[in-house]
């Protein structure tokens, strides 16, 4: 079952034609925004920027807030379209999509105005007793917001209201499997009042986000793969364009022998298969000394085995389809691959039989080493990998020695020796004792290190990145002449001396400083 086909129309058309992963129904047929649509897209969006630019930050928060309540008010018809078009369970399509796109829009509505409020900061030394520094932040324009399909409506609109909030026009290029998700963002704001042109949404393919990141754009905010990423990363750098890279994840969980087992098992499950494992920050490698090891593997597998997953859309899944058949491909190779190389398969580890459509069954997989795909590539599928470690140092040099860090968790009843392992861990983030729960935490900022990604969304500075800050710089008193005014000469030279010796050869100067 292909979840998309690409059909090439006469004339050079492209068309993305659509199936559920949930039972193979087809979803309808969406077109591919080829260069020219683009163009025109961007081209729009520029006209209609400047005056939501001039805007106070508060009128565009209105609106933000307006589509919040949308979102409130339409949350059955978002529910019905991401879960038709992604196959999530009703529990993860409500807490990933709906709650936190709501919390999201309320925290940053309400707070844009103060964090894009021009800032005094105070100056130091010398300077302050002559020169006052505010920092403003001016919209950069048009930005393109590329996003994946595994919590499509979500990384749609969060970046989107941000961008907005902060005066910029929007072009949205959603996953080709997810692109009515994509399509319902701009369909709330519209719905909201936002002005035409200030949000567009491009349904297509690589080659249409290709064509937006080479389009002129002002900023390019990307979530998805590594490969794309890398590709994306360079072309920005060649037009000289800011990015962000949001990008994918093997993450570690290091589970110290002090644990509660019973909550760790906890913690396993739904780390590894939220969102029936295709979470960026979803757990992939849990490591694990002796001394916890054996109940920790009966704890996960007794849990693991008692799961439900099925295509009811009711509230009763806990673990819902695999979203696109790409992905059941590289699921199964590193389930194979973990079997082959000595990996005991306690749990799962096939297509579901019962179920049509995409189905992966709740996999446990225990004595992993180091060497299985699935403890070196992401995964992205519900599957638990436990590997037996001697010690946590020998945790955390594995929980390192990843590619990728995006995120990591320590889980142990001593919160110093949490807080000691969670310091070394080479990751964007890192929770103590919780599984990933910092993209849900708008005040944090998020982001990977190493190959998860450049730059961090989020928080205040992450909606400041939408924008330019641009500090200006007013003298404190009124000037009669240019202190640094030519001619330079002997006599300034001398007094430029003797301010260094003062200001960094003294006492008195040292603490001035
Ligand atoms: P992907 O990289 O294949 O595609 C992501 C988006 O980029 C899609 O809209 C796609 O059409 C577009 N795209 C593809 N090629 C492009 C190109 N050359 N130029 C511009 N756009 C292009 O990723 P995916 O398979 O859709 O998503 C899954 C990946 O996303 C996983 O690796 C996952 O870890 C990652 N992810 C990361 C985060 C995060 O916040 N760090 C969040 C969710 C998902």
């Amino acid at each position: 079952m292909a979840i998309v086909e690409t059909l090439e129309l006469a004339g050079g058309r492209r068309v993305l034609r659509l199936q559920s992963p949930v039972d193979g129904s087809p979803i309808g047929e969406f077109p591919c925004a080829d260069p020219d649509e683009v163009a025109a897209a961007i081209r729009a969006a520029r006209a209609a920027q400047p005056a939501w630019a001039a805007l106070d930050v508060r009128q565009r928060a209105a609106i933000v807030l307006r589509a919040r309540d949308l979102v409130v008010a339409r949350q059955d018809e978002i529910v019905a379209t991401v879960m038709r078009e992604t196959g999530k369970s009703l529990q993860d399509t409500l807490s990933m999509e709906i709650f936190a796109s709501l919390d999201f829009m309320s925290y940053y509505a309400k707070r844009a105005a103060k964090m894009l409020a021009p800032t005094k900061v105070g100056l130091h030394g010398m300077m302050a007793m002559i020169k006052k520094l505010t920092v403003t932040y001016r919209p950069m324009g048009v930005v393109g917001v590329i996003t994946p399909w595994n919590a499509p409506f979500v990384l749609g609109i969060n970046p989107t209201t941000q961008a907005l909030l902060a005066g910029n026009a929007v072009i949205l290029k959603g996953s080709e499997v997810t692109p009515s998700a994509s399509l319902l963002v701009a369909d709330i704001y519209r719905q909201a009042g936002l002005p035409e042109g200030l949000l567009q949404v491009l349904t297509g393919d690589g080659r249409t986000g290709a064509a937006l990141v080479e389009g002129g754009v002002n900023k390019i905010s990307f979530t998805g793969s590594v490969p794309t990423g890398r590709r994306i990363g360079e072309a920005c750098g060649r037009q000289l364009i800011p990015c962000t890279l949001e990008l994918g994840g093997t993450d570690a969980m290091i589970v110290c022998d002090d644990v509660d087992v019973n909550m760790a098992a906890d913690g396993v499950l739904i780390g590894s298969y939220m969102n029936c494992g295709q979470y960026c920050c979803g757990t992939q490698r849990v490591l694990a000394p002796a001394g916890v090891y054996d109940d920790l593997v009966k704890s996960v597998a007794d849990k693991a085995a008692t799961l439900r997953q099925g295509a009811k859309l009711g509230g009763d899944e806990d673990v819902g389809a695999v979203i696109w058949d790409k992905q059941v491909t590289i699921i199964e190779r590193h389930v194979h691959d973990a079997v082959a190389k000595g990996a005991r398969l306690l749990v799962g580890g096939k297509r579901s039989q019962a179920l049509g459509g995409l189905y992966f069954e709740p996999t446990v997989l225990v004595d992993c080493t180091s060497d299985m795909l699935g403890m070196r590539e992401e995964t992205f599928g519900p599957v638990v990998a436990i590997q037996k470690v001697k010690d946590e140092e020998e945790a955390i040099r594995l929980a390192n020695a990843a590619e990728c860090g995006l995120t990591g968790n320590v889980w142990s009843g001593d919160p110093n020796r949490a807080w000691r392992l969670a310091m070394r861990m080479e990751a964007g983030s890192v929770m103590i004792n919780d599984m990933a729960v910092t993209y849900g935490l708008p005040e944090a900022p998020f982001g990977g290190v190493k190959a998860s990604g450049v730059g961090r969304v989020n928080g205040t500075d992450g909606l400041r990145g939408y924008c330019q800050s641009v500090p200006v710089i007013t003298n404190r008193f009124k000037m009669k002449t240019l202190p640094a005014a030519y001619p330079y000469g002997i006599q300034k030279v001398a007094t430029l001396r003797k301010t260094i010796r003062f200001l960094w050869a003294s006492g008195l100067g040292r603490w001035f400083q």
